[in-house]
């Protein structure tokens, strides 16, 4: 929801409107196309009927969206990917992805120019950088540049950069291996909590000798720390999924020791199951099943009081 407040700020400010007026308007969009289409979707409509183009305007990149065209974007490089070849039928080229990061969220940059890749190529832009993209367009929150854009190195200073890449809310059907996913859910299965010991000091993993006694690979001898691993099934009414969810997490939900004893985890199924959360998380391919799941990185449950003010404004 944080990009669709962030554009209807922008809206609002380009067309002197107030926020809430615009608001009403995108309900109102919605609502005449019968909801097929997203808020962010039906507030770009209402920028263009109000006469506002994006075009060649700076973009915080949480703000972004697909379907953008001529986006110029300033942020830090925060990751950047192998360098891969593709052959599709007589076109073959290259391409190159990296994360880029500002102060609202980060996202996926993908190269497909020639010179933009040699300039990845060469270290004339590497990691830690800041850069200025010019005519990007976006697929979903991804920024793609051809050669009409541009990518050169910025003389801006930024060091309070954010990245955690802004969760897209989307369906089960519609989830991929490696996307960033916000989805509206309800817990349908609830697996029994395992657990892993971990060392105080450094939170990695440690080993057990035969007497009982743990050590980690850095801190020795340490008095070891249990840590859960809480899998349930989530289901959006399109799909279900597996969702792993580690200590901190689980913590957002009940005190971890908890799931040590059964009566207190009998209780917490009963209470969590059958419950609709917001989920938030990386998607991952699991190896060992060859299927897709979810490692949480959020988890909130959904306010029906809340929304029925979204539902009602
Ligand atoms: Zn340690």
């Amino acid at each position: 929801m944080q990009n669709y407040e962030l554009l209807i700020d922008r809206i609002s400010k380009a067309a002197g409107l107030e926020k809430d007026d615009i608001d009403r308007r995108v309900e109102a969009k919605k609502a005449k196309l019968s909801g097929l289409i997203s808020k962010e979707g039906a507030a770009q409509i209402i920028a263009a009927e109000l006469g506002i183009s994006f075009e060649n305007d700076d973009f915080k990149i949480a703000e972004l969206m697909g379907g953008l065209r001529k986006v110029n974007v300033v942020g830090k490089v925060m990751n950047i990917f192998p360098i891969h070849s593709f052959e599709k039928g007589d076109r073959k080229g290259r391409v190159v992805n990296f994360i880029l990061a500002d102060d609202s969220g980060s996202t996926r940059v993908v190269l497909w120019d020639e010179n933009h890749i040699k300039m990845i190529e060469d270290k004339i832009i590497g990691v830690g950088d800041v850069i200025e993209i010019k005519n990007g367009s976006t697929r979903d929150s991804e920024i793609h540049l051809s050669s009409f854009g541009e990518l050169r190195k910025s003389d801006v200073v930024m060091d309070d950069v954010k990245n955690a890449p802004a969760a897209s809310e989307i369906f089960l059907k519609d989830v991929r291996q490696g996307m960033i996913v916000k989805i509206r859910g309800v817990v349908v299965q609830v697996f029994q909590p395992r657990f892993y010991s971990v060392c105080p000091v450094c939170n990695k993993k440690v080993v057990s000798s035969d007497d009982g006694v743990f050590s980690c690979a850095e801190h020795g001898v340490v008095e070891k720390k249990d840590k859960a691993i809480l899998n349930f099934v989530l289901d959006d009414g399109t799909d279900s999924i597996r969702v792993v969810m580690f200590s901190d997490q689980i913590k957002l939900l009940l005190p971890e020791e908890d799931l040590k004893e059964e009566s207190k985890v009998t209780e917490f199924r009963d209470d969590f199951l059958g419950t609709e959360f917001y989920l938030t998380g990386r998607v991952n391919r699991n190896q060992l099943f060859n299927n897709l799941e979810i490692v949480a990185n959020g988890i909130e449950k959904v306010d029906p009081e809340s929304l029925i003010s979204v539902l009602n404004a």
